[in-house]
């Protein structure tokens, strides 16, 4: 499968940290020539120096349309894009400001909306062309206090996938979307300890998962092997959103 993606052109946004910085690794490992994108471009190169494997990184906001279309004009050939930039800061519904609101959309859903946008006239180029969102399972599946904003942007995600998976078929381009359960990294370790212990537990598998398990599940959607496959979704959660109740784990 991976042998598929040996010198394929990758996008992966947000690939400085957590998931994203993950998917550039897999990906890298698999022969990929691999850009990072993310608003701290000292981050982007340092990434990508640690992932090696000819990895670039630069600056690119995906709230703003021309910070893409510069990043993406100097990386000049996408073959793969990644979607994955994203935040999850909390605030519960009574609180939660109009500002609170727009930062989080703006990032997870205008952000995926113009990164797919701006990406389009690269990856029409390809003869495999690929789009992989990372979503959630909160939003399209489960909720937590303090993610409407949030998971209202994954759901959307979903959305406007299906939408686009018919519009991009006729270039023969790929859409489909990671929905990840909690997967250690900076940002998840954000949310506090408590947090994270208690969220192993309501996993079967009993452990988080690692960002190593979204690369593996991106990279199946971009391979080649893959390619009669858009519009879906799959779910990487240890079997998360499966228990009934917490009896079922015990
Ligand atoms: P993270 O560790 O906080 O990393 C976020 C990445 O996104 C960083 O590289 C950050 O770099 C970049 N970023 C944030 N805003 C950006 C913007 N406006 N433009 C460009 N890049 C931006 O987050 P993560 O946990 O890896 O999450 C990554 C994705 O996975 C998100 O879409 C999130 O919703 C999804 N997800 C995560 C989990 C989880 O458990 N961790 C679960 C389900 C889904 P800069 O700050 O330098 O821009």
């Amino acid at each position: 499968m991976s042998a598929s993606l040996k010198g394929r052109s990758v996008v992966v946004t947000g690939g400085s940290k957590g998931i994203g910085k993950g998917i550039a690794c897999v990906f890298a490992q698999a022969g990929a020539k691999v850009a990072i994108l993310a608003r701290h471009e000292d981050q982007a190169k340092a990434a990508a120096t640690e992932i090696g494997h000819g990895a670039i990184g630069l600056a690119a906001d995906v709230t703003n349309g021309a910070s893409l279309e510069k990043a993406f004009a100097a990386i000049g050939v996408i073959d793969v894009l990644c979607a994955n930039a994203g935040i999850f800061p909390q605030a519960k519904l009574e609180e939660m400001s109009e500002a609170q609101w727009d930062e989080t959309s703006d990032t997870n859903l205008k952000g995926t909306f113009l990164s797919v946008q701006k990406a389009l006239p690269y990856l029409k180029k390809s003869d495999q062309g690929r789009v992989v969102l990372t979503s959630s399972i909160t939003g399209p599946i489960t909720g937590f206090p303090g993610w409407t904003h949030y998971g209202a942007s994954k759901a959307g995600q979903l959305g406007f996938m299906r939408t686009a998976c018919i519009e991009l078929a006729k270039y023969g381009i790929t859409i489909n979307a990671v929905l990840p359960g909690n997967i250690m990294t900076e940002g998840f370790l954000g949310n506090g300890t408590d947090y994270v212990a208690n969220m192993a537990k309501s996993v079967p598998l009993k452990r988080l998962g690692t960002v190593e398990d979204i690369g593996h599940a991106a990279l199946y959607f971009a391979s080649k092997e893959a390619g009669y496959v858009t519009g879906q979704t799959i779910v990487v959660d240890g079997g998360q959103v499966v228990p009934e109740s917490i009896d079922a784990l015990l």
